[in-house]
């Protein structure tokens, strides 16, 4: 028998034992069957696998842990393929299975008065986010994807969105977890507890692993009091400095109620209104600075009708933002009037890296920077980029520090003769000497795994270095993605 028949009967075995443990309907061979689990959102990354299991529990995906950790078979484990990095397919030259987390997707308890949930970890943050508003609580993270990934997604890539201002990334929201680690052994920390000093915290490591150390197939969660007040708006703000002046000034003033700031200025609005005709600018005129504002209060007093009809937290908002006015900072700005209004200026926000991408080649920067180095670097890499002739498309949650900095063309036919190499090493340049990060939420996955090994301090390199071999000593857990070995 040649090595390519052993193979194949192997593989055979493999995917016999599968159907076992997960059932034939959940164990996906047929090409046309696993395309659309090989392909992320960006289209840019395409794997093969010998086949995609569809684990309905816990037990279900050791068992597949188990099998894959015998047969030396690598594990890429997958939620809702919304990642931007190329993270949850498998990479070529690798016998691979996808372990899809799709229906392990319960929510196994809310508890109301501890403000807590147990999800599992196939489960898509907008349902989530539902569950939680039912039950009069608020679970914040939230962006553009919230429709189609996951919660194990999420945690995996520590992702962050637009509320990170207010409530943290999703590692600061997790407070317990349950994973399969890559001998098939299962870590069971559900126990929501907020304090727990009792060693190393495993929790800590898995999130934002990428899937590298494990599968996380549920997780604790806090949540928080729902707003019973909350005022939305799009600023006109004097310079990118200035915007940091205001959100402090709003926070300030409102008790650190500013739950989004996002830097939306005048190119991205014109991208977004273009790919998508039925949205309108917030502003008249060319908004140089643009940020979309939230904020929230859960205090019954601000909720209170004026006897003009008018709501308290909303007019300290418009006070606050008329003192700014005054002091130049702000030079013009609108506040939602109603809930249709706020869904408009969310939905904005929400389509812009859809419209960048349908709107022509595009490298996509997520690089995060003191609050206090953002304007001084935005300000030399427009330079050096338009200098290169790119069309520099930037929008950030910038509240957190996190632009999303892309790098456009004005003419889609002359993109292939742009210098992008020389454009991203002054980028990355640049970044170093104002002390940002090459990945602020999207993580590394496979497109910046280059960069790691450039641009990531030695030290902490080979700690992650040391860290994977001693969890997955066979390198069987989403390898070819965040760190080599
Ligand atoms: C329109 C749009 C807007 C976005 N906006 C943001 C944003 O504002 N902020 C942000 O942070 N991200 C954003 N993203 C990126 C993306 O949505 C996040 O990275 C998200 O967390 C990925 O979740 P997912 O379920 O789709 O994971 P996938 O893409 O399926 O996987 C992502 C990574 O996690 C691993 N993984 C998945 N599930 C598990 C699991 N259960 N256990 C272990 N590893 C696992 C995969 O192997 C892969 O490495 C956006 C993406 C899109 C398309």
């Amino acid at each position: 028998m040649s090595e390519a028949d052993l193979l194949e009967t192997e593989c055979e075995a493999v995917i016999e034992s599968l159907c076992k443990i997960a059932g034939a309907a959940n164990t996906l061979t047929e090409p046309s069957d696993m395309a659309a689990y090989l392909e992320d959102w960006t289209g840019q990354y395409h794997g093969e696998a010998i086949a995609v299991v569809r684990p309905a529990s816990t037990h279900e995906v050791s068992e597949i842990v188990k099998l894959c950790a015998a047969k030396d078979i690598a594990i890429v484990p997958q939620g809702g393929r919304t990642g931007l990095c190329g993270g949850g397919v498998p990479v070529q030259g690798r016998h691979s299975v996808v372990v899809s987390l799709s229906r392990l997707n319960a929510i196994r308890s809310l508890d109301v008065a501890g403000r807590t949930f147990v999800v599992e970890a196939g489960a898509v943050l907008e349902v989530l986010q539902e569950e939680a508003a039912k039950n009069g609580l608020v679970f914040p993270l939230t962006f553009g994807a919230k429709g189609s990934c996951t919660i194990g997604g999420n945690l995996s890539t520590n992702a962050g969105g637009s509320n990170v201002v207010r409530y943290g990334n999703t590692r600061e929201l997790c407070i317990g977890i349950e994973a399969v680690l890559p001998d098939g052994s299962i870590i069971n920390a559900l126990t929501g507890l907020r304090k727990d000093n009792t060693g190393y915290d495993i929790r800590h490591l898995l999130i934002g692993a990428e899937g590298t150390l494990g599968i996380i197939t549920a997780a604790v969660f806090k949540l928080f009091p729902k707003p019973t007040s909350r005022a939305t708006g799009f600023l006109a703000v004097s310079s990118l400095d200035a915007a940091i002046g205001v959100l402090n000034r709003i926070q300030d003033r409102t008790g650190g109620a500013v739950e989004a700031f996002e830097y939306m200025p005048q190119p991205a609005v014109d991208v977004i209104c273009r790919v998508f005709p039925d949205i309108r600018p917030p502003l008249e005129g060319n908004v140089e600075t643009g940020i979309m504002l939230e904020v929230a209060s859960s205090r019954p007093s601000d909720a209170a009708e004026m006897e003009d009809g008018s709501i308290k937290f909303q007019n300290e908002l418009m006070e606050i933002m008329g003192e700014l006015m005054e002091d130049g900072l702000i030079i013009d700005a609108m506040v939602a009037q109603s809930e249709q209004q706020r869904g408009e200026l969310w939905r904005l926000r929400e389509s812009i890296l859809e419209a960048i991408t349908k709107a022509g080649p595009v490298y996509h920067l997520d690089i995060s920077l003191p609050l206090a180095n953002i304007a001084p670097f935005v300000e030399e890499m427009d330079r050096e980029a338009l200098r290169l002739g790119f069309r520099p498309l930037t929008v950030g949650h910038l509240g957190d520090g996190n632009l999303h900095y892309a790098l456009a063309c004005t003419d889609a036919e002359r993109w292939a003769e742009l210098p992008l190499e020389e454009v991203k090493s002054f980028a990355f340049s640049l970044l170093k000497r104002f002390n940002g990060s090459f990945s602020a939420e999207h993580g590394i996955g496979q497109s910046k795994l280059a960069l790691m090994g450039t641009l990531k301090e030695p030290s902490q390199l080979a700690m992650m270095q040391v860290l994977k071999s001693a969890i997955d000593p066979k390198n069987i857990m989403n390898p070819g993605k965040m760190v080599v070995v």
